[in-house]
């Protein structure tokens, strides 16, 4: 069953424009029509599969997030880049701060959680997907939640993070309510998001693989979040670039515009779309470091 949106999830908006018709490359090759808010400009999936349906989008051997499975060369590449970015994302957060519990929302198969041990963090995910979850458990040997409901109520962190997970969120403002009491005062929200505004968002248009249809609910731009944060009650600290994913995300669009893969000419707008964003800082995917007001 589908869902039709009558408000803006952000600003509750009644009015929207037409925005672009995208398909699911990933799972079932249906199409889904993004609309874009009037007033605050979010561009959203509308309308859109119910929360019990959407399980179904996730159920493929290829949804990277949630296997360690699949040996294609962009599934390699991704899992070589990866190892490098968990220890950069643990050195980002431990910039704002240096020692603290941090709870990751939405950890997948738990690599990051992983790398957080390591490092001597005190980590906790909350994974909703069984198969991932279960992977996950196995990778830091205990226990991680099936929802934020499930973590205990009492338990306050100094820092969550959401990598890649906000634009997946059916519940946006409930959740990032939720989100935000489960801080400590003070403490920091990481969130990593594809950015509707970069070079390759552009370039690709329907084609773009960060629109994932209909597992991304919400196609932020800067500003578009921004709203959502002001709302939220964060505060914007800090913007900063994910470099490696437009080459990731260019080298998919390549594959999903012409029906077959071109390394070549994705990885040459991958760079592309790096050199444009050192100017406009418009990059493909950005980190966004909040704090809790
Ligand atoms: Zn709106």
């Amino acid at each position: 069953m589908y869902e039709k949106l009558e408000n803006c999830p952000s600003c509750q908006h009644p009015q929207f424009d037409n925005y672009l018709i995208c398909k699911d490359h990933t799972v079932t090759h249906e199409s889904f029509a993004l609309v874009r808010c009037k007033n605050c400009g979010l561009v959203f999936t509308n309308p859109r599969p119910n929360k019990g349906e959407l399980t179904k989008y996730y159920q493929s051997d290829s949804y990277i997030s949630h296997t360690d499975k699949g040996n294609s060369l962009i599934n390699i590449l991704y899992k070589l880049v990866r190892s490098y970015t968990l220890s950069k994302k643990v050195r980002l957060i431990q910039q704002f701060k240096p020692s603290g519990t941090v709870l990751d929302y939405g950890c997948g198969t738990g690599d990051f959680l992983r790398t957080l041990e390591k490092k001597g963090l005190e980590a906790f995910g909350v994974e909703p997907d069984n198969n991932a979850r279960e992977l996950a458990e196995k990778k830091v040997g205990g226990k991680i939640s099936s929802s934020l409901q499930e973590v205990d109520s009492e338990r306050k962190f100094d820092m969550v993070t959401a990598w890649h997970v906000v634009e997946h969120i059916s519940d946006l403002r409930e959740t990032l309510k939720l989100l935000r009491k489960k801080l400590n005062k003070g403490g920091y929200f990481i969130v990593a998001l594809p950015n509707l505004n970069s070079f390759d968002a552009n370039l690709y248009k329907e084609h773009w693989a960060a629109f994932d249809v209909p597992r991304h609910l919400y196609h932020f731009t800067q500003i578009s979040f921004r709203n959502l944060v002001e709302k939220s009650k964060f505060k914007l600290v800090k913007t900063l670039p994910m470099k490696f994913d437009s080459f990731y995300v260019s080298l998919l669009s390549e594959k999903y515009k012409n029906g077959k893969r071109n390394f070549l000419k994705g990885f040459l707008n991958g760079l592309k779309s790096n050199r444009k964003a050192a100017k406009t800082g418009e990059y493909s995917s950005l980190i966004y470091v909040l704090k809790k007001k």
